[in-house]
């Protein structure tokens, strides 16, 4: 295996990998009401398309997989994938970003295909707000979704809780309450400006009334207690990690806006139609469904791997005003 680092020497071991665009839910800040357009089914990469793709990083150092989407576990078939992908040399970490709306019934078959851990998505404790944020939830499916992941040993389950202002920033010291009642993890993300972000608030400039950086999120939660550094055992991403005193669980904070994490970015990202992202916030990306279709071998895809890893940029621009013009869910967050 040779470890792959890009122009910056930043080491490179990390693939997000998007399986569709489709999706259950429709988060206000990630989707429309209505919905996207949706990529046909030949225009999203097939399982063995997928496990080409791995087939050919793996070897490079890519050893840490993600799944993401859209919601992965609406895509038929999403257990064969997890049992292919499991199954390849060299993957190490294989690991799934869910909505949990499915999981108390998929978990327990997940983890048995291969899975190894589990991030599930949850920005309310309160069952109408649940509703109101993601338009079609109900929270009860995903509480108990989360307690079967844990009982199954998908462990550690991590819960992502994006904070909005004024809509669900009362909730921060639930949240963390949970952390030292139930040793959950929770990982509190800043709102970014992204496709329909708010309905596309944040385009025009209401996003940034809704916007809550990691540091007030900090200053707000020191109400419960100190939180003192540590570490996790899945801790090479963008996340920082504190632990209010004698709690099992950890709080966790991710910053892309107001303090990016580019520095150590290790990943890089496959959409749901094939092409290879360098960067979550820059357009520019690399066809691989092209190659595969057209007999591309491992060598080749290999060397389209590498490319994109050169094309890494240092930092993404988002404080410049840059934007993606693909929305979360085509790409996977
Ligand atoms: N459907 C799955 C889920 O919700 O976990 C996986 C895909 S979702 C796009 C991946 C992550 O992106 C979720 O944790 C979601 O909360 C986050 N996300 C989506 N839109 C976001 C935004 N505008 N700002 C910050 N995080 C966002
Ligand atoms: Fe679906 Fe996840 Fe986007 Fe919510 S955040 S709409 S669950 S893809």
């Amino acid at each position: 295996m040779t470890a792959l680092s890009d122009s910056f020497q930043r080491p490179i071991n990390y693939l997000r990998i998007s399986v569709t665009d489709r999706c259950n839910l429709r988060c206000i800040y990630c989707m429309p009401e209505e919905g996207l357009p949706l990529a046909s089914h030949q225009e999203i990469l097939s399982f063995e398309e997928i496990r080409a793709v791995v087939r050919a990083a793996a070897p490079l150092g890519i050893n840490r997989l993600r799944l993401t989407g859209g919601e992965p576990l609406v895509r038929a078939g999403f257990l064969d994938l997890v049992r292919m992908l499991a199954e390849v040399k060299g993957v190490e970490d294989l690991s799934l970003t869910t909505n949990g709306i499915l999981l108390l019934q998929y978990a327990a078959r997940l983890k048995a295909a291969g899975l190894h851990r589990v991030n599930v998505s949850l920005d309310s404790l309160r069952s109408d707000r649940f509703h109101r944020m993601t338009r079609l939830g109900e929270l009860e499916n995903v509480l108990a979704g989360i307690e079967e992941a844990k009982r199954v040993g998908l462990n550690p389950v991590k819960i992502n809780n994006v904070v909005v202002r004024g809509v669900n920033d009362d909730e921060l010291l639930d949240f963390a309450r949970k952390t030292i009642e139930d040793g959950w993890h929770v990982r509190f993300i800043e709102l970014m400006p992204f496709g329909e972000g708010l309905e596309g608030a944040c385009e025009h400039g209401e996003g940034e009334e809704k916007f809550i950086s990691v540091r007030e999120i900090v200053q707000r939660l020191a109400m419960l207690g100190d939180l003192e550094a540590t570490r996790t055992s899945n801790g090479s991403g963008p996340a920082k990690y504190f632990r209010y005193p004698g709690a099992v669980g950890t709080v966790g904070f991710i910053s892309p806006v107001s303090e990016h994490f580019c520095f150590g970015c290790n990943r890089l990202r496959l959409t749901a139609d094939g092409r290879l992202r360098p960067c979550l916030l820059d357009d520019r990306e690399i066809d691989l469904r092209e190659a595969l279709r057209r007999g591309a071998s491992a060598g080749e895809l290999r060397r389209l791997i590498e490319q994109a890893v050169a094309a890494k940029p240092k930092r993404h621009r988002l404080s410049e005003g840059a934007r993606s013009r693909r929305h979360m869910a085509q790409i996977g967050g």
